[in-house]
């Protein structure tokens, strides 16, 4: 270990490119008064203290962390241990710089444990008292409230700035590579801290690279034993390993290059303590898990990432149910990438991650990188607002108004805010984020509790339900025996509930309600349908079933609310029907073809007309363009108006052929209306818009009614098919006067 001081130059050598004359002014500063302050100091390994502080920063600049960040990396320990005061910092540093110092320097002053038994303590880097007197019991209870203030102190901290924590992170990070030099039982303790603690932190806030190494440097003091036997297994292999990844690694990438994508394939490190839980939690040999080789391929967007990974599971077969799509639905901490696992050449399984250079970075760096994208270039920013789009429609964060910046006050509050701690009647202790409410803590304890919570005694005084919960409180939930939550406590404005699981639990309990609503809802409106289409002998579980709904109820359900139309039932009846088997003609049928009939794609049925512009003649090649309410007007393809159609407007083109003759068939439908002037006249009207011949009027007015004359009207027309039948009956319906149009019963 060196025992001389680390100098300016080796720092000011390794800051981030990009950093301004400025910014390195501010760095050297630093360094000149952290140097100053930590003189006489030195580390337990006994070189000067000003190393640790220069290798804390060293960290964060690795992460790309802005020059005040870096500052107060050096400047870290520097209001604890000397005389230099905060307002000194605040002076010659800035605001910014102070805070940070202050927050890490916070953190700190966490509260102080037993070291009884050294193994389980979890603090801070102290070792002076001593509590004989607390029994075992109240020992490990009063360790338990202390741990969850660790965290929570911790938690409020990010919440001001998450740099403290990456600072507070950095720190750690470098005590854990230096801590061979201290007592073993203090090695112990701070292991321990660190992988319940600040492993987990750096996961959340998803520095992948901090994570790994605070997990492997922990194991190795917790578990050396089983850290030196992965070791070595792995030092065994590796000459093998690295022979046989480089072979895999031409082979992806050529395989990639053939099909045009450039790739960076590198292997996938092994973490000597993901494979020491895999061990254990999976209880597989040390061999099984060296079978499975993991490669990282690096691509430039996201549509390489799905070619690739269309090319790769192509080439090998893919291992059934390891496939997870974290760009569409990215983790918690940002992490995006597209993991799978295929049976390699060789029979053995090949874990792949594909992702874009940017997503890495993510990966990496976390909510670190974010500072960096600030720094860097205008395309960086965008990437970084796509990013928070992606999570927004993750975290299901409705307001799409919401800019970057509010969205990451969202997120905070949301993942990082300050949680209140309350008792069960038991004792134990609930964490819940603070504003929650008897509601919050109901269903916290059990969905069945939250479901039959009506009122609520904290600290033994009844409350009402939006009573805020404070830490300390001790909370009984007075339930009925029966009935389920209501509407409103999902209206925020009453604000009976704050977190986002109890409104999960409570949208699914109103769900089910409705259900069963929305079931008889469904059938009536299908069975009135069917019977106004004359559609009797519907096949309903063939029918569930082609609309992907388990059976018919899950059908209706759907219908009664609003998932699904009655006219995209009625369409796919139609298209899979022919008209003679559904229409069964009183009539005999006639068969009528017109130059103009034109079938269009997936879409039978609709109303179609030349376009005036081009007059397209029986044989031109056609398309289709979707009016507002008119059907779709048929152009040429080479219509000047389609050619400069806009980007938008190209979007309602739809692809036409001209069709055989189109067939027409001949249905009876009745009309039950009142009387008015010009009602038949509209109805025909109507019909000829729709290119719908009648072939057949009668019209009978029954004068017996005493206020009004109510009109029969039975038509003959010749429909295309069901579709247009449908829509037909319901244009008709929609005319004022009219009661009911429906087709008339054969026979
Ligand atoms: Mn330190």
């Amino acid at each position: 270990m060196k025992q001389e001081a680390i100098g300016i130059e080796q720092l000011l050598a390794s800051l981030p490119k990009y950093y301004t004359d400025e910014d390195r002014e501010t760095v050297k500063r630093a360094y000149e008064l952290a140097a100053l302050a930590h003189a006489n100091q030195k580390r337990a390994s006994g070189e000067p203290y000003i190393n640790h502080c220069v290798a804390v920063a060293g960290i964060l600049s690795d992460l790309f962390m802005s020059a005040d960040a870096v500052s107060a990396g050096l400047l870290h320990d520097v209001v604890e241990d000397s005389h230099i005061s905060l307002q000194e910092i605040r002076e010659k540093f800035g605001s910014s710089t102070a805070s940070l110092v202050d927050g890490v320097t916070k953190l700190k002053a966490l509260p102080r444990v037993s070291r009884n038994d050294q193994d389980d303590d979890f603090f801070e880097e102290d070792d002076s008292d001593d509590e004989t007197n607390l029994t075992m019991e109240q020992l490990s209870k009063r360790k338990k409230m202390l741990s969850h203030e660790t965290l929570r102190k911790t938690m409020v901290a990010m919440n001001k700035d998450v740099r403290v924590i990456i600072i507070k992170l950095a720190d750690r990070l470098h005590n854990m590579r230096t801590l061979s030099y201290t007592r073993p039982e203090k090695q112990r303790r701070i292991a321990r801290e660190t992988i319940e603690i600040y492993a987990p932190i750096a996961n959340r806030i998803g520095i992948g690279e901090m994570k790994w190494e605070l997990e492997d440097l922990s194991l190795y003091y917790l578990e050396p034993e089983k850290y030196k036997e992965i070791a070595a297994g792995l030092n065994e292999r590796r000459a093998v390993r690295t022979q046989q990844m480089e072979k895999i690694k031409k082979r992806l990438e050529e395989t990639l290059l053939d099909s045009g994508i450039k790739a960076d394939v590198s292997g996938r490190p092994k973490h000597i303590y993901s494979i020491y839980k895999k061990m254990k939690s999976k209880e597989r040999s040390f061999d099984q898990i060296m079978d499975v080789r993991g490669v990282r391929l690096l691509v430039e967007d996201k549509a390489a990432c799905y070619a690739t990974l269309g090319i790769i599971h192509s080439q090998w077969r893919p291992i059934p149910n390891e496939f997870d799509d974290y760009i569409a639905a990215p983790k918690e901490n940002m992490y995006q990438s597209l993991h799978t696992a295929v049976m390699y050449e060789d029979n053995k399984p090949l874990e792949v991650q594909i992702r874009t250079h940017e997503m890495h970075q993510h990966a990496e760096r976390g909510i670190a990188a974010h500072w960096r994208y600030k720094e860097g270039t205008r395309q960086r920013d965008q990437q970084y607002e796509e990013f928070l789009s992606a999570l927004r429609n993750q975290l299901d964060i409705k307001n799409e108004d919401m800019n970057a910046d509010e969205f990451v006050e969202t997120m905070k509050n949301d993942v990082f805010d300050e949680h209140v701690y309350v008792f069960t009647p038991k004792g134990d202790i609930i964490d819940l984020p603070k504003g929650s409410t008897p509601i919050d803590f109901a269903y916290h304890v059990h969905t069945d509790v939250g479901h039959r919570c009506r009122g609520a005694k904290i600290n033994g005084k009844l409350e009402p339900l939006n009573y805020v919960l404070k830490t300390g409180d001790r909370v009984v939930i007075l339930t009925t025996k029966q009935g389920g939550p209501s509407r409103d406590w999902l209206n925020p404005s009453i604000g009976l509930v704050k977190t986002q699981r109890a409104r999960a639990k409570i949208r699914v309990w109103l769900k089910k309600q409705a259900r069963d609503h929305n079931l008889t809802q469904g059938r009536q409106m299908l069975e009135r349908e069917f019977h106004r289409l004359g559609l009797d002998e519907v096949n309903l579980e063939n029918l569930s079933h082609q609309l992907e709904y388990r059976n018919p109820d899950d059908m209706f359900v759907a219908l009664g609310c609003g998932d699904l139309s009655l006219s995209r039932i009625v369409t796919l009846i139609s298209d899979q029907k022919t008209p003679d088997d559904v229409i069964e003609t009183s009539a005999p049928k006639s068969e009528t073809s017109s130059s103009d009939a034109v079938a269009v794609r997936g879409l039978r049925g609709l109303l179609t007309q030349m376009a005036k512009c081009c007059n397209p003649t029986a044989g031109d090649p056609i398309v289709g363009y979707i009016t507002r309410g008119r059907g779709a007007t048929i152009h040429r393809e080479d219509c000047p108006n389609i050619l400069r159609a806009s980007t938008n407007e190209k979007e309602r083109l739809v692809r036409v052929s001209w069709g055989d003759a189109s067939k027409t068939y001949p249905v009876p439908i009745r009309i039950t209306a009142f009387d008015r002037q010009g009602l038949m006249g509209d109805i025909s009207n109507l019909l000829n818009n729709e290119g719908v011949n009648i072939t057949d009027v009668n019209v009978r007015v029954n004068h017996d009614s005493l206020k009004a004359d109510i009109a029969n009207i039975r038509l003959i027309v010749e429909v295309r098919d069901i579709s247009q039948l449908s829509r037909v009956l319901n244009r008709i319906e929609n005319l004022s006067n009219v009661l009911e149009a429906q087709r008339s019963r054969a026979g």
